[in-house]
């Protein structure tokens, strides 16, 4: 008979898991609490801007294979520009350009191509991250697990500048946060998996809205497969019963049955959604804490493309750290690790960023500005720290039809859509796997 499994949250760790169990034969029902499937991840239609825009840039890179086998069955995946090479274009305060490019090499002679050819480094800066690179290649670094990164770079040599114009910049686009907030192990991973490996570096750009990506191509392909997708359905409560889910009741008192339960709500709504009793018996390890995001839509008058050539640039020495060309007229500007910047009125930041702006890419004095969009994502992903690792959860629980997905869990990712496809993988892979037995 069709199994039947329910999914807790419609961010894309619940629509993919959705989507892998639908493909595998499952009867599935998607529960969301709020009005739009997405989560974390979503377009919207901005009157004032005059545009659909996305709640903040994402960027993929070319190591996301599980977040691609996702897109694959939603038909979606047509939709990334994959970079040919790794290529990004930084610009500092004096408008000075520096271009990393990584030539097609096999790894890590690329990486290393790059370091020697990008200009924002010095000769001494250059030797200190080939070393750190090599260390990392050979597995010779101990105890990642108890240090967060600004230890590791300090006990490597890693100098001021090239901390300053190529680690913090990575780290804040990875992590979305500082080195003093990244665990050395994750990020020695990262690395590995992103620059030592073959196929890994290279950046994807989505080229349509996140919502017309990643999310409804997947509730279509889940109707299409006779699934349920619901939205405006919070699930306020779990029934647990000895070592099973019996079942779940959403906030219209409803109660729902099925033969397994996946929760894929972000780390700071699990807590509640389990209440105490039950938290503390699936939670053995502390809370993760949350890290900010802010993202500046900007549109103009004219065109833009004359003095902004490329797709995206790094801005460096700034608040605002990347800017991504958006349409002809619009930009969509990223403030990561935006702890104090998030505080600030969106007027205030929207004036800062103009500025910047300005500084760094000669021509936009001219440029007018028409209007203007801050989302200030305050949960936009966890802080990543060596304290992180302890807390984050297994996919399986201690309850046999009881499963957890979401960018927070034990994936060894940092909170990213890889992250959370990866965790919705393993449920699907686990749900099967206890059918089988
Ligand atoms: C501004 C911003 C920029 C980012 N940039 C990048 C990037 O460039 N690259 C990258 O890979 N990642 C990026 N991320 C991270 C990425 O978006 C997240 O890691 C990912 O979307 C998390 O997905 P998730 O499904 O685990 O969680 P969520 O997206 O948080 O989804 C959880 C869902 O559960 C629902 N829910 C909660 N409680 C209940 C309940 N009781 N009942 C039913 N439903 C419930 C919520 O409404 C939500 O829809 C960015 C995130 C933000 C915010």
């Amino acid at each position: 008979m069709q199994k039947e499994v329910s999914v807790i949250g419609g961010g894309i760790a619940g629509l993919s898991a959705a989507v892998f169990l639908a493909e595998k034969g499952f009867k599935v029902k998607l529960f969301e609490a709020s009005p739009k499937f997405g989560g974390r991840t979503y377009s919207f239609f901005d009157k004032t801007i005059e545009a659909e825009i996305d709640n903040g840039q994402h960027l993929l890179a070319s190591w996301y294979k599980d977040t691609f086998d996702y897109l694959k069955l939603i038909g979606s995946l047509s939709k990334l520009t994959f970079q040919k090479k790794l290529r990004v274009k930084f610009v500092d305060k004096q408008a000075a350009e520096y271009l990393f490019e990584c030539p097609n090499l096999p790894p890590p002679f690329h990486l290393l191509a790059g370091i020697v050819k990008f200009k924002a480094l010095r000769y001494s800066d250059k030797r200190a991250l080939i070393r750190l690179v090599k260390l990392l290649k050979k597995d010779k670094l101990r105890e990642l697990e108890s240090m967060n990164t600004d230890r590791l770079f300090s006990e490597t040599g890693q100098t001021e500048r090239l901390i300053r114009n190529f680690w913090e910049p990575f780290i804040i686009a990875v992590f979305n946060v500082k080195p003093k907030d990244t665990s050395a192990k994750m990020f020695a991973d990262i690395i590995k998996t992103g620059f030592l490996e073959k196929g890994g570096s290279e950046l994807v750009l989505p080229n349509d809205s996140l919502s017309n990506i990643l999310v409804t191509p997947a509730t279509e392909y889940l109707k299409s497969k006779g699934s349920e997708v619901l939205s405006n359905c919070r699930v306020t409560k779990i029934n647990f019963e000895n070592n099973r889910i019996s079942s779940i009741i959403t906030e219209d008192n409803k109660e729902f049955k099925s033969d397994f339960y996946i929760c894929a709500v972000p780390f700071f709504e699990f807590k509640d959604l389990l209440g105490e009793s039950i938290h503390i018996r699936v939670v053995k390890a502390g809370n993760l804490k949350p890290s900010p995001i802010v993202n500046i839509h900007l549109r103009f008058e004219e065109n833009i493309d004359d003095v902004f050539k490329e797709r995206f640039v790094g801005l460096l020495g700034t608040n605002v750290q990347w800017a991504f060309r958006t349409a002809k007229d619009m930009l969509s500007l990223v403030i990561s690790s935006a702890g104090e910047i998030a505080e600030m009125d969106k007027e205030l930041i929207v004036e800062t960023a103009l500025k910047e702006l300005k500084m760094c890419i000669i021509g936009f004095e001219t440029k007018k500005l028409k209007a203007s969009r801050v989302i200030k994502e305050m949960r936009a992903t966890f802080v990543p720290d060596k304290e992180s690792i302890s807390s984050r959860l297994d996919n399986t629980t201690i309850f046999e039809n009881f499963f957890i997905a979401g960018d927070w869990t034990k994936t060894g990712l940092p909170a990213t859509i890889e992250g959370a496809v990866k965790s919705a993988k393993n449920c699907a892979a686990e749900i099967e796997k206890s059918i089988n037995n």
